[in-house]
């Protein structure tokens, strides 16, 4: 039975749309489509899925203030980060525009014949999505997904599918045959699951929680199914005493609470050497103060709400009554799931300083030296990003390499580009997204033998 499902703006909790969730026979009947639209896609001329891709990338630049203004009411992103989530998708489209035409095997040196090795398509990928970035994380699995010749469903967040919706009408309009790129609005256990099941399905691009993704790696294991996984983090912000502290400072707001902290490279944890602790926390408390928080559609704000109530309530069960709060930024009142900066100075073994809060919460804990630096920052399940602040470029280098994580940043906050891999240590993800290796990810390698005789 068909449900629908309210997609709520979560700066004013007014229903925005009225979204039917799909069942698991229309998920049948689209893979079934997919299928079908994968094999005339895949032999197609590489140059002419490459074109199709750009009229794509051109059709989402043509529509991206539209886009934009969709995500504010979607997501409640600020509008800035919703128009730079736009031009990403855009960028990743062109960017594996560019594959088809690349999709090199090799020649292998063998004796008695001439080897090759061929990257063939899966065939149907599935990629399922969470709400905290609904259009670039759909992008970065679809793109090169396409790019590799496979044909793909995408099934958004229950919570936030319009924008996803969106881009399945822009690819109609630019061109793409029907049912190569589908997006079905759907509750993960049934949409989601029946790509973890079905035989058609042969590869799930998976990103949100680690304990959903452990659920489906479990899965996709019964039919020895691909899959990739982007899970949660509590990424280390490291900052040492020889740092530019200045800037140190005043970036560190926008290191955590980049879309209100539901960012799983969110700087969660600050750890600043001892000697600068103090001075540290004065430099930090007037960037926290400063953080403009509220209507997420004016470009002078800096963070908007958080996605739900529920969501609200989990972020706020981290911050009880009596927790060490050193200090905390505004928030408006009212209509709206709204939540202050807010900085704890917790004891290491305190949940808030352990688990992804996945909200604008972040702790800050002293540390004495390198080697201890390293230690707390490696002291978690996860390994997604880090940011290193130090003046010494081989402190900075070492730190670099010892730090368990993917995706490191040296005297920035910087994790994602289109054009570099990204992706998590531990329990933070398997396999890497975007960047110049990603169309692998999406392709069978074959190897054939043709012997020349004697
Ligand atoms: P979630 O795991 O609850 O849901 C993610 C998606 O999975 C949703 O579309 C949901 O409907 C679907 N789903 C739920 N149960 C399912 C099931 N049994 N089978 C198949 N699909 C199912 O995560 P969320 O709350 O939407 O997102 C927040 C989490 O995502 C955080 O942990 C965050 O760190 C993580 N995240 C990771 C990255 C990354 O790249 N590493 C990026 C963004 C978000």
């Amino acid at each position: 039975m068909s449900t629908a499902h309210d997609v709520i703006n979560p700066a004013t909790e007014e229903v925005v749309a009225t979204v039917p969730m799909r069942t698991v026979e229309e998920t049948d009947a689209a893979i079934a489509r997919a299928v079908r639209a994968q094999r005339a896609w895949s032999s197609l001329a590489p140059a002419e899925r490459g074109r199709l891709l750009r009229r794509f990338a051109a059709a989402v630049d043509d529509d991206l203030e539209h886009l934009a203004e969709l995500e504010v009411r979607n997501s409640g992103h600020t509008i800035g980060n919703a128009r730079g989530e736009a031009a990403n998708v855009r960028d990743v489209l062109e960017y594996y525009a560019a594959a088809p035409d690349r999709l090199f095997g090799k020649q292998i040196p063998v004796a008695g014949g001439v080897d090759v090795t061929l990257q063939e398509p899966m065939g149907v990928v599935g990629v399922i999505v969470p709400w905290n970035f609904p259009m670039p994380v759909a992008a970065w699995g679809f793109a090169p997904a396409l790019a590799a010749g496979n044909a793909v469903v995408l099934k958004p967040a229950e919570l936030t599918p319009l924008t996803a919706v969106r881009l399945g009408e822009l690819a109609l309009q630019a061109g793409l045959p029907e049912g190569l790129f589908q997006v079905l609005p759907g509750v993960g256990e049934v949409v989601g699951e029946r790509f973890v099941t079905h035989p058609d399905v042969r590869k799930v691009v998976f990103t949100g929680s680690t304990e959903v993704g452990k659920r489906i790696m479990r899965g996709c294991a019964e039919q020895v199914k691909r899959v990739t996984l982007e899970l949660g983090g509590k990424s280390a912000n490291i900052v040492f005493a020889d740092a530019d502290l200045e800037r140190a400072a005043a970036t560190a707001p926008d290191g955590v609470f980049d879309n209100a902290g539901q960012d799983c490279c969110a700087r969660s944890r600050i750890l600043v050497q001892r000697p600068v602790f103090e001075r540290f926390m004065e430099l930090l408390e007037p960037a926290v103060r400063s953080v403009v928080v509220g209507d997420p559609a004016d470009p002078k704000t800096a963070m908007g709400p958080l996605i739900s109530a529920e969501h609200r309530a989990k972020v706020a069960g981290y911050v009880p009554d009596g927790a060490p709060v050193a200090f905390r930024g505004e928030a408006p009142s009212g209509s709206g799931f709204w939540f202050p900066p807010t900085v704890l100075t917790p004891d290491p073994a305190d949940p808030a300083f352990t688990e992804e809060i996945f909200g604008p919460v972040v702790c800050v804990v002293p540390f004495d030296d390198e080697d201890d630096a390293v230690r707390i920052a490696n002291d978690t399940e996860y390994g997604l990003s880090g940011s290193i602040w130090t003046r010494d470029v081989s402190r900075a280098l070492r730190v670099s390499r010892a730090v368990e994580a993917g995706n490191l940043s040296v005297n920035s906050h910087s994790s994602v580009r289109y054009n570099t891999p990204f992706g998590g240590f531990k329990q933070s993800g398997l396999g890497r997204e975007l960047g110049p290796d990603a169309v692998d990810a999406f392709t069978e390698t074959k190897n054939v033998f043709i012997p020349t005789g004697a």
